[in-house]
């Protein structure tokens, strides 16, 4: 019996050992985290060592000019890499990609080659391990089944995947104590265009730099000990979210393992209410398994930095330093990739779903976005003096303006199927994209706007011990203290806040790619960028540096047009809701919707302009996320048409014929039949259970009956969405009535122990 298997399986998951590995020692001591970090990196450090000096030198100055390496480079490169790889077992190499899938594509190609010499009227066959230049530099995978939205078909299938020189090449184990060589590349078309979410990144990033260095022109002098900043980059640190479960227990689950999330279950009586789980004491598997992982990253080179249990009972989060976005994402790839993998090892299996259980909390990815500039210099620290905040007033007006005229694309790049159940759920931002500043920061913009000092008794304590120390900045029409950086208080409910020399873009979905949101952030950034470069021309007439005054003047001239975007409040409240439709910010629920404001105007244009995105692409995005939107829902509705048929409404037909049984026999002996009384209420939720499912079933094929992607996608979430939520409440409510002994599906309780 199926009920048996789940009773078993819990109590297996309860007795597990942990794994044990052994931590690598030297002179009988564990070796240092330090000391394993990037050891299977092919770091510039490594180039350098293994490379020619003048080869070594080529490259970096490519890599700056962000040139295309020539071939004698690339041979060299090449030679070095394999070199070192197969010092390491390497047998394999592989182009590493970013297909639009929200995963990443690999396919292994041996070093081995044959050469053939002829002596004697005889072919000699030579095997040898080869890898040259142009390997390394492109590859040619089939294009035609990764997701292109119409940019490609199949008869035209050509696509290339070109090594992303920006990130450093590394192997990963293989099997048998072997090793594959992984070359971090971007996927383009044979016209090229992006097929993968990289390309786009990295257009996004060198716009950014652009935009952001012609600003610096503008308001910033140069000389010998101030020199000109050559690059200016996007920062970014992840921090994951994902729960981990019983690899037993998930088994038993069949929506879990197709649909990566519940699709029947309630509430324990116990779950987060107690406020017991954030930051409690990590249970031992999980713990084995999260060091192990931590263990396998510091060999990849991704610096993580901090482990801690979450709000909901059995998730937790991983956070890394943060890096160059570019690295940041690939990082960010092979952390859920290892987290992926290790787990399986302990015998548990992560869950990076956005809405895994209904009732507690969801999944997020919290994307830290900053910009720095080669000097090490974070444009938005306010920290810095205080004749330096008028740059950080301008990049953060950039900030405000850009959230502010495309709130509705951002919304779009955090939209899927599985994100829509966790935003807007009163424990992840809603979806009305909104800034939070922080009464600090908020009173100091409100003073420059009035023109008026700050009100150091609105801001907090140690800002006044700012200005009794006389750093103070006096310019008559307002005062401009120096920001202390740790005096924001938090705001949880935020979509996007600003934390202190960052901003936290939090409604970032657990599973996704950060590669499109972030790419979306950055043109956005970008361009409003590019409009207060020409704010400040305007404003500096003749002089090429704008003075402080014109700095100021542009300053506050983009406080007062971004003061709608700006909310300090409760995001979760319903006066929000009011107030946000008030001030004209979109409050944007579902999906399609979302994923429509890529082709309005005011965003294409933008996308276009800034050359981040061609008009194909945009169209070819927007026909993938919609496509990929109704392909999950629908195998959701599939997956839990099986489940009630298959599971759910067989324990209660079980039940039932075991109360009535009982029922006879007691009737025979002349006795009261009670049970004729939960027999006589559990009739009518079984038979509308079987009519929702059978509704759903209908509605499902209906579905595949259409074809336009758009209406397929509004059709799966106005019609199949709600019938599932009609069965799903039936389901529920068996699954408290029924005999425990007869459910065979692992319930909330019992996927949230700790173990
Ligand atoms: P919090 O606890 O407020 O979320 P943390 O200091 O723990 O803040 O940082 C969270 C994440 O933000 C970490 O991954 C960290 O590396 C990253 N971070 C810190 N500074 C920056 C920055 N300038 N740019 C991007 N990410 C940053
Ligand atoms: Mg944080």
């Amino acid at each position: 019996m199926t009920h048996q298997a789940r009773i078993n399986t819990v109590v297996e998951s309860l007795t597990k050992a942990p794994r044990n590995i052994a931590f690598p020692e030297r002179n009988g001591q564990l070796q240092s985290v330090s000391e394993i970090f990037g050891q299977n990196v092919f770091s510039l450090k490594e180039m350098g060592k293994h490379l020619p000096k003048p080869v070594f030198r080529n490259f970096l100055n490519q890599l700056r000019g962000n040139l295309t390496l020539d071939k004698q480079t690339a041979d060299a490169i090449a030679h070095a890499v394999k070199v070192w790889a197969i010092e390491r077992g390497a047998t394999h190499f592989t182009h590493w990609f970013q297909p639009m899938t929200d995963s990443t594509a690999e396919k292994h190609d041996s070093f081995l080659t044959l050469k053939s010499s002829f002596a004697g009227g005889f072919e000699e066959v030579t095997a040898l391990e080869t890898f040259s230049g142009s390997q390394l530099l492109q590859s040619e995978p089939d294009a035609s089944s990764f997701p292109s939205g119409g940019m490609r078909t199949t008869f035209e299938a050509r696509g290339y995947t070109v090594w992303d020189t920006k990130s450093p090449m590394f192997i990963q184990e293989g099997p048998h104590g072997t090793a594959i060589l992984y070359i971090p590349s971007v996927f383009i078309s044979y016209n090229g265009e992006a097929l993968d979410e990289k390309s786009v990144l990295l257009r996004s990033s060198e716009v950014l730099n652009k935009a952001a260095l012609d600003v610096l022109s503008l308001i910033e002098e140069y000389d010998e000990d101030h020199p000109r900043p050559k690059h200016m980059f996007t920062t970014l640190g992840t921090e994951q979210e994902y729960f981990l479960i019983d690899r037993g227990l998930y088994t038993l689950r069949p929506d879990l393992k197709i649909t990566g999330r519940t699709l029947v279950g309630g509430l324990p009586p116990r779950h987060q209410q107690l406020e017991d789980h954030y930051f409690g004491k990590i249970p031992t598997r999980v713990l084995a398994a999260i060091s192990e992982c931590e263990y396998e990253l510091a060999k990849l080179g991704v610096p993580i930095k901090t482990r801690h249990n979450e709000v909901a009972p059995a998730q937790f989060e991983v956070a890394p330093i943060f890096e160059e976005a570019m690295l940041a994402v690939d990082h960010n790839m092979l952390t859920m990739d290892v987290l992926h993998r290790i787990a399986h090892r302990h015998k548990l299996k992560v869950l990076f779903h956005e809405k895994p259980f209904r009732g507690v909390n969801g999944s997020g990815k919290h994307c830290n976005w900053s910009m720095s500039s080669d000097r090490g210099d974070n444009m938005l620290d306010p920290f810095a003096k205080p004749e330096e905040n008028y740059r950080f007033l301008i990049f953060l007006v950039a900030v405000l303006k850009a959230v502010q005229d495309h709130g509705d694309l951002l919304r779009a790049g955090i939209a899927s199927a599985s994100n829509d159940h966790r935003l807007g759920a009163h424990e992840a931002p809603p979806g009305i994209i909104s800034v939070f500043l922080g009464s600090q920061l908020n009173e100091v913009l409100n003073a420059i706007e009035e023109g008026r000092p700050v009100n150091y008794d609105a801001t907090g304590t140690q800002l006044q011990d700012v200005r009794v120390k006389g750093t103070v900045l006096d310019l008559k029409v307002a005062t401009l203290p120096a920001i202390a950086r740790d005096l924001t208080d938090r705001n949880r409910t935020s979509p996007f806040a600003f934390t202190g020399n960052k901003f936290e873009f939090r409604a970032v979905g657990s599973k996704q790619s950060v590669s499109f949101p972030v790419s979306l952030l950055n043109s956005a950034i970008a361009s409003t960028l590019q409009e207060v470069a020409a704010a400040l021309r305007k404003q500096a007439g003749d002089k090429p540096v704008a003075s402080k005054e014109d700095q100021l003047a542009v300053i506050r001239e983009y406080i007062v047009k971004t003061k709608k975007i700006r909310f300090e409040g409760d995001n979760y409240s319903d006066e929000w809701l009011q107030e946000a439709a008030k001030r004209g910010l979109p409050n944007i629920t579902k999906s399609p919707d979302a994923f429509k404001r890529l082709l309005e105007k005011h965003n294409a244009d933008m996308l276009r302009n800034t050359g981040v995105f061609s008009e194909a692409e945009l169209h070819s995005r927007f026909h993938i996320l919609m496509e990929k939107y109704a392909k999950d829902v629908m195998i959701e509705a599939q997956t839990m048409y099986t489940l009630v048929v298959q599971q759910v409404l067989p324990a209660a037909y079980a039940y039932r014929s075991e109360l009535a049984d009982s029922a006879s026999k007691l009737k025979d002996l002349g006795l009261d039949e009670p049970e004729v009384k939960l027999l006589k209420e559990l009739t009518p939720v079984v038979s509308e259970l079987q009519d929702k499912v059978r509704y759903l079933e209908e509605v499902a094929n209906k579905m595949n009956a259409l074809e336009d992607i758009e209406e397929l996608a509004f059709f799966a979430a106005d019609e199949v969405l709600p019938a599932m939520e009609a069965t799903r409440v039936l389901a529920d409510q068996l699954e408290k009535s029924v005999s425990d002994k007869l459910w065979p599906l692992p319930k909330y309780t019992e996927l949230f122990l700790n173990i």
